[in-house]
């Protein structure tokens, strides 16, 4: 699993860095986590098709994280036969895309689905054969998503030298056993998948939250994530003006990784104020709070590996 990120900034799109527009790709698949104005040029750049764009889950209707979404719309109609596209967001994300479509009658050759959030939408947004992703209201001026994207489980390590000593020979059987299936020996001996394969372990966990303030919801979506893609627009001096806007200092993004148990922490939606000679004074600030956080980079990638077991 790799996250890339098309771009790590807030507000308006800078000739220094995109606005904040996350990927996760996994198994040759892509989850788009907003799209910023301009995200399809990272995206060239980045090498990444189009076509695999399976989810795009949108975090709130701020022009920063939601007018790159007609463009990326199109410019995937230009390629054969796109699979269904998801898209996952707050209320109005439907009305949206469909007048924005309407107005501009541009051609989309594959069909969307939309799974708007309302009052009684549960945690679960939206689940396939790899990952499933949550879902929740931050703490923002307007109405704004974070995203939990959980990967499936893997099955159990299969020990064969376990099995060896059970007198299972090699082959089928061995075979029934990892998928979890129970077996009859030709002595007439039952072995069940659990005596042979050990317990199943967890797959990568990927939170993404921007534009919000510190919340327990926010602390809750981060809970023992591999990697949290934060909102850190601010300064620790910008305190009140963070506030104020409803956003978070890279020291506040940063302590509440480091108190929920994440692996890395990942600070993006930088204010256009800060250019590339304040980055290290904003990643000092964030690494005095937790070691492995660290401001985001258009076109980062960050390959998430599993957990040592
Ligand atoms: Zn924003
Ligand atoms: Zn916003």
């Amino acid at each position: 699993m790799d996250c890339i990120l098309l771009g790590s900034g807030g507000m308006m799109p800078m000739p220094y860095r995109l606005l904040t527009t996350l990927v996760v790709r996994l198994e040759g698949q892509s989850y788009f986590f907003d799209a910023g104005e301009g995200c399809q040029i990272n995206l060239k750049k980045a090498k990444l098709g189009i076509k695999s764009l399976r989810v795009l889950a949108v975090s709130h209707l701020h022009g920063d994280h939601c007018l790159g979404v007609p463009g990326l719309l199109m410019m995937r109609a230009q390629v054969p036969d796109p699979p269904l596209l998801t898209i996952l967001g707050p209320p109005g994300i439907e009305r949206f895309v469909s007048q924005v479509r309407e107005i501009l009658g541009f051609f989309i050759n594959y069909p969307i689905r939309f799974i708007e959030w309302n009052e009684s939408s549960g945690e679960m947004a939206y689940e396939d054969d790899l990952v499933r992703i949550l879902w929740g209201p931050l703490k923002h001026t307007t109405f704004c998503l974070g995203y939990r994207l959980e990967e499936h489980p893997r099955p159990g390590k299969f020990k064969p030298e376990v099995a060896k000593a059970l007198g299972i020979p090699s082959g089928p059987f061995w075979g029934k056993l990892q998928r979890g299936e129970a077996v009859v020996l030709d002595s007439g001996k039952t072995i069940s998948s659990q005596q042979v394969v050990g317990p199943s372990r967890p797959g990568r966990h990927i939170c993404y939250a921007v534009d919000t303030r510190p919340s327990k919801f926010l602390y809750r979506l981060c809970r023992d994530a591999d990697a949290a893609f934060l909102d850190g627009m601010f300064s620790p001096e910008d305190r009140t003006e963070a506030e104020e806007k409803g956003h978070m200092t890279v020291d506040e993004a940063a302590r509440i990784a480091a108190r929920a148990g994440t692996r890395r922490a990942v600070l993006v939606h930088i204010s256009p104020r800060y250019g590339e000679e304040d980055m290290e004074n904003l990643n000092a600030a964030a690494k005095g709070r937790f070691p492995s956080a660290e401001m985001g980079m258009d076109l980062g990638v960050y390959p998430i590996s599993f957990r040592e077991e």
